[in-house]
């Protein structure tokens, strides 16, 4: 392997941004097919006034790969009822004053912390005690309010690994809903589940086991807020900006990088930031990563299986989104040999742990995962672990997928424990072993299963 230098990288980087302008972050870019198209058709369509009570919704659902997505549209003639925000909620039960108290302590904590007023986990766990809930919907067993009223729908399984030819009828169920960021006003995003024809879940819905899970432990309040990491690839399959034929300098600067030769592609970033933000999908943060091209978006503290959905909906606002921008985006855990791979690191927590000395909790629940590493292991990737064979080295942040350790602070354990949780004694802890194209309803399952209902 050849380092470039960085003046190389930098002549090289110009040179290819006068006939392809795609190589930074800039503009939308004019040279992908699709762009083209939402310049000139579509752009020229968007903006046709569609009658009001035609309201149209993309079904999206995990195909039989158990890691790619695929979506299809319907039109609807109403106008389907929305999950409300999370800090819309905690503010009309403040206002609602049902608990006077509990207002007071949380404007006090505003007050003397100068805590975001979103979506900091302290915050939710006050806006808990005032029983404001996370979710309006809990997705409690097969349908909830908002849910009800949209069709189950069908499509070809056969076409995407989930049935055979002659038996190829597959249904999707409506499980989650937001609003869709890309044709707006009462347009909707519908997560979905599949079902064979006999109404037996799909081998990659992991989905049903995992709201089983968190319906026999819901009153533990487990949290989970995920980061997912992914690359973004060129059209020719190699990591976006990187030089032809060669390789970056090698990393260190680009970790939450600043500068045209450390980041690429942040208005992309940026614009997937605000789609999920508008979407209803609790995004709490984003990062560039430690390798040039590779980002990380966080998503959470979700409840429960609810955790699955917003991560889905996530991967799937970010596909459309690099469609338009007329690059790939990759969950491979490993896309580059030496290089950082990609995590999908689960922060997870329960009530218990929240509470004053919660770290009493956060140890057991490790002691339990230490006894059911390889089994664990197995669920943190569409193939077995197989994928994370080559991510999980021991080098590179990350522990060997042999042994299972945890630490506090330390990035070289299967769990950390951060520094903040270790210091308070109450918290979360994070599970950094589940690869970054791993189904997050699996991987949610497998910690409420052995942590809080001891399977
Ligand atoms: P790291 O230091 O590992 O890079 P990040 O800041 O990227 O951590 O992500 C931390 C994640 O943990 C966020 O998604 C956040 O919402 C989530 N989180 C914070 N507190 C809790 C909690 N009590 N339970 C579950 N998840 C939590
Ligand atoms: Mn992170
Ligand atoms: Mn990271
Ligand atoms: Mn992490």
């Amino acid at each position: 392997m050849r380092h470039i230098t960085t003046s190389e990288i930098q002549s090289d980087i110009i040179d290819r941004r006068k006939d392809n302008p795609k190589i930074l972050s800039g503009p939308v870019l004019t040279n992908s097919p699709n762009a083209v198209l939402s310049k000139t058709l579509l752009g020229r369509y968007n903006d046709l006034p569609l009658p009001a009570d035609r309201i149209l919704a993309t079904y999206v659902w995990i195909d039989g790969s158990g890691e790619h997505l695929r979506c299809k549209d319907r039109t609807l003639n109403f106008i389907p009822k929305l999950p409300k925000g999370k800090l819309e909620m905690i503010l009309e039960e403040l206002n609602q004053k049902c608990s006077l108290n509990a207002a007071e302590s949380l404007q006090r904590k505003y007050s003397i912390e100068h805590k975001p007023p979103f979506f900091s986990p302290r915050d939710l766990d006050t806006a808990f005690q005032v029983k404001c809930k996370l979710r309006e919907r809990e997705n409690t067993n097969s349908f909830d309010e908002n849910l009800k009223e949209l069709p189950i729908w069908n499509f070809d399984g056969s076409s995407t690994g989930q049935a055979d030819g002659h038996n190829s009828d597959t249904f999707l169920v409506p499980r989650a809903i937001y609003k869709d960021p890309f044709r707006r006003g009462n347009h909707v995003l519908v997560m979905c589940d599949t079902y064979k024809y006999n109404m037996e879940p799909t081998t990659s819905n992991h989905r049903v086991r995992c709201q089983a899970a968190y319906d026999k432990c819901k009153d533990e309040e487990p949290w989970f807020g995920i980061e997912q990491e992914y690359i973004l690839l060129d059209s020719d399959l190699r990591p976006f900006g990187w030089p032809p034929g060669g390789f970056p300098p090698p990393q260190g600067p680009y970790y939450c990088g600043v500068g045209a030769n450390k980041v690429f592609a942040r208005d992309l970033v940026e614009a997937h930031y605000r789609c999920c933000l508008f979407a209803g999908v609790p995004i709490s943060g984003t990062n560039a990563e430690v390798m040039p091209s590779q980002w990380e978006f966080q998503v959470g503290p979700s409840l429960g299986v609810s955790a699955g959905d917003d991560l889905w909906v996530a991967r799937y606002i970010l596909h459309r989104l690099a469609e338009e921008y007329g690059v790939i985006v990759s969950f491979d855990p490993k896309p580059v040999q030496d290089w950082n791979g990609s995590g999908a690191h689960t922060n997870f927590s329960t009530k218990k742990m929240r509470e004053e000395n919660g770290i009493i909790e956060i140890e057991k629940a490790i002691d339990k995962l230490s006894k059911v590493h390889m089994k664990h292991i197995k669920v943190y990737d569409p193939r077995g672990g197989k994928d994370n064979e080559r991510r999980l080295t021991g080098l590179h942040e990350t522990a060997s997928i042999n042994d299972f350790s945890a630490g506090v602070a330390n990035r070289g354990s299967s769990i950390r424990i951060p520094r903040t949780v270790a210091e308070e004694k109450k918290g979360y802890l994070e599970d950094r072993r589940p690869a970054s194209n791993c189904d997050p309803y699996a991987v949610t399952d497998a910690l409420m299963r052995t942590c809080i209902l001891d399977e």
